[in-house]
């Protein structure tokens, strides 16, 4: 059996040029026809045709509980960053106060420096940790 729908209708697809009324109707011949579906899957598009259709229809779950999730993960993000910015900033300027300090070179200023940086590798070997832990946890976002 020869068609010569996608000729036409899988052209006018793949182009953006179908409104959603023809998709649906292109969409149920395709999963009858094997010419159709084979030239779509070809051209590495029958994912993206379905998936455009499955948008038009949201779950009532499903928008709800992505944006959250979203949400939860640009929450984080953001929260983790801006605490490794002020903790760079504010290790920076002690570290350029000491320097530029004219006790820096006293026993004391030494100290104190020795001090800073080993509060810096922890913080920072602590960050990599978290971010290794956060990267690998398979159970990432269920609650155990
Ligand atoms: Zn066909």
């Amino acid at each position: 059996m020869v068609c010569n729908r996608f000729q036409i209708e899988g052209m006018k697809l793949l182009d953006g040029e179908m409104s959603g009324e023809e998709k649906r109707v292109y969409e149920a011949h395709v999963q009858s026809c094997e010419e159709c579906s084979k030239e779509l899957k070809d051209m590495g598009r029958i994912v993206q045709f379905t998936n455009e259709l499955r948008l038009r229809k949201p779950d009532d779950e499903f928008w709800p509980n992505y944006w959250r999730g979203i949400y939860r993960r640009l929450e984080r993000g953001a929260g983790f960053l801006l605490l490794i910015i002020g903790m760079t900033a504010v290790t920076l300027i002690a570290i350029h106060r000491a320097v530029t300090s004219p006790e820096f070179f006293t026993p004391t200023g030494i100290g104190i420096t020795i001090a800073l940086v080993g509060l810096a590798v922890v913080f920072l070997s602590v960050v990599r940790e978290r971010y290794h832990e956060h990267k690998n946890d398979p159970y990432k976002g269920v609650e155990q």
